[in-house]
């Protein structure tokens, strides 16, 4: 891997106020070539200590999911649109999403994945805007969109685009479980294409 860029990425984030705040810098878990990738929204406290993107509650959640689906940890990547945790877990700000995901998009030119799961409002949105942080607010909200699958192209690569509920808001809301569940199906088909591409 051309590691080259890393300097500049590393730069961008340190600059912002959340990552002098943070104890570590969470960039990803999983397979560098997977078919599949999840995208959340930050670090949370316990995976600032740790520096893994969901090892937490809503981790748990995320591993019943990909267990449900057949999935292993050597099948997907794993990563957040913010490298470090906001204080108290407050919502990401444009600047800090303005700041962080640049390193998101190199991850994905680099992994390559064909499927991306978005996880809750700020990551869906991210992608949905065309990567325009200023578009992000323009677009639906989760509760519209997760379960369609969406065309996207990062640098002429075609992605398939879930948007999923964030696992955390299974946790909070119950009630999404079942719609969470009827959108597992989604994941499931297309995870069933990897074996005829
Ligand atoms: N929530 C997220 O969006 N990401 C994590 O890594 C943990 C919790």
């Amino acid at each position: 891997m051309d590691c080259g860029f890393l300097m500049d990425y590393i730069e961008l984030v340190k600059n912002t106020e959340i990552c002098k705040n943070c104890k570590n810098i969470v960039i990803g878990k999983g397979n560098l070539n997977a078919y599949i990738m999840f995208v959340g929204e930050a670090p949370g406290r316990k995976e600032d200590e740790q520096g893994l993107p969901f090892v937490g509650a809503a981790g748990k959640n995320l591993d019943k999911l990909l267990e449900k689906v057949g999935l292993s940890m050597d099948d997907v990547y794993i990563a957040n649109i913010l490298k470090c945790r906001p204080p108290e877990n407050r919502d990401p700000l444009p600047e800090e999403i303005r700041a962080h995901t640049p390193w998101l998009l190199k991850q994905i030119e680099e992994v390559k994945p064909r499927v991306i799961c978005s996880l809750g409002n700020y990551a869906t949105k991210f992608f949905l805007s065309g990567y325009e942080v200023d578009l992000m607010d323009k677009q639906p909200g989760i509760t519209s969109v997760h379960g369609k699958v969406k065309i996207i192209e990062l640098k002429g690569n075609t992605i398939k685009l879930i948007p999923l509920f964030h696992p955390a808001a299974i946790i909070y809301n119950r009630n999404l479980l079942s719609a969470w569940e009827k959108d597992m199906e989604i994941v499931k088909k297309e995870v069933s294409q990897k074996n005829l591409s």
